[in-house]
């Protein structure tokens, strides 16, 4: 990585235009997921002489010639976290310097430029300022921050862009399960690998993604809702779901996720609860769990509980495991060391817990 490159210097102008009350009051009523989004943007610019044009502006589609790089060779890579409402009206995010060090460790991997830590936490607390009424109350609601970064120069020719858009967007977030936390049924792919040695597994890049959709629509044809992939080497080891890190639970109280290996992504989220879980006097190791080990040890009851993680479904309980050819059932109710983790997360972000780690940062 090359030296710190200077902060960014934001520009703001606010929309003449928002979204009338009333509307907006609806969305926060019953915002889903990822289909209403709020007054404003930021954007920033990138050319090899550095970063310009950073602003705070009214949300607006962005105009792209159909020669833009990123929509040929998906140089791209995105973060998400969240803003929470205390019940004292106060907004807080996540560790949000953790996504900003996460994003320039995914744009050294996929030849983006550098963005300052601090200037990715300004765009934040900038956007999140701006459309503070947005961020929804009570219950698990939030407003979902989407930074991203991609090749926007107007090139066919094959190599890192010389022009590089970063953007942040906010969309107010709805309890993930509507209706309590259900455990979701995971389908394990046989087919499809995730990430490679080498590749970019470890990393946010939009392409992982795109990568892992086949393998979900396999998962929901049989009547899956997420997919877990195996190491695409030996295709034995658990690495994670397409979005969302594993944890499993043993029967003597040991608490087991993945080892970071390369090829699977360093969820906050799956850091987090390491350190959680820990405080709460359990033994965690991270180290390589095979499939095997998944099947066995949920038949012989080795293996209690298993559930996934990520920003978006905070903590996640699995109920079944699939496959070709079989299944084992971890559950039809979440298990008790989920749910403890789950609201000791959930706790911590909503200000109801003790903050002993500095994770969360106010912006308003
Ligand atoms: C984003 C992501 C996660 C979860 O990361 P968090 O920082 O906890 O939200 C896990 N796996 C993949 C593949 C991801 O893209």
């Amino acid at each position: 990585m090359t030296a710190t490159a200077p902060a960014l210097e934001f520009s703001t102008t606010l929309t003449s235009n928002p979204v009338p009350v009333e509307r907006r009051s609806q969305v926060l009523a019953n915002p889903g997921f990822g289909t209403n989004f709020t007054d404003h943007m930021v954007t920033a610019t990138w050319t090899p002489d550095g970063w310009h044009d950073a602003e705070l502006r009214p949300y607006a589609p962005l105009a792209l010639d159909p020669a833009t790089a990123v929509l040929h060779y998906a140089q791209a890579i995105f973060e998400g976290l969240k803003a929470y409402r205390r019940d004292d009206g106060s907004i807080w995010v996540f560790r949000p310097r953790a996504n900003g060090e996460r994003m320039l460790r995914s744009a050294a991997r996929m030849a983006l430029p550098e963005l300052p830590v601090e200037s990715f936490v300004e765009a934040i607390e900038l956007l999140v300022r701006a459309d503070a009424d947005w961020v929804p109350s009570g219950g698990e609601t939030s407003l979902y921050l989407r930074p991203f970064m991609f090749a926007s120069e107007v090139f066919l020719g094959v190599r890192p862009a010389k022009q590089v858009t970063f953007c942040v967007i906010a969309s107010p977030a709805g309890a993930y399960f509507a209706s309590g936390v259900q455990p979701v049924d995971i389908w394990l792919s046989s087919d499809y690998t995730r990430a490679a040695p080498g590749g970019t597994g470890a990393v946010k890049c939009a392409g992982n993604y795109a990568a892992s959709l086949v393998a979900q629509q396999e998962a929901i044809e049989h009547g899956c809702d997420q997919v877990c992939f195996l190491d695409a080497v030996e295709r034995k080891w658990v690495e994670e779901l397409g979005g969302m890190n594993l944890y499993f639970v043993h029967a003597n109280g040991s608490i087991v996720t993945p080892e970071l290996t390369g090829s699977i992504l360093e969820g906050i989220t799956r850091d987090s609860i390491i350190t959680l879980a820990a405080d709460r006097g359990y033994k965690v190791d991270e180290r390589r769990i095979s499939i095997d080990e998944w099947r066995d040890g949920v038949a012989s009851g080795d293996i209690t509980e298993v559930f996934a993680c990520g920003t978006a479904a905070v903590v996640t309980p699995i109920g079944r495991l699939a496959w070709e050819g079989g299944e084992v059932s971890m559950g039809a109710e979440p298990g008790p060391v989920t749910q403890e983790i789950r609201a000791a997360l959930l706790d911590v972000q909503y200000g109801r817990a003790d903050d002993a780690h500095g994770w969360m940062h106010r912006i308003a």
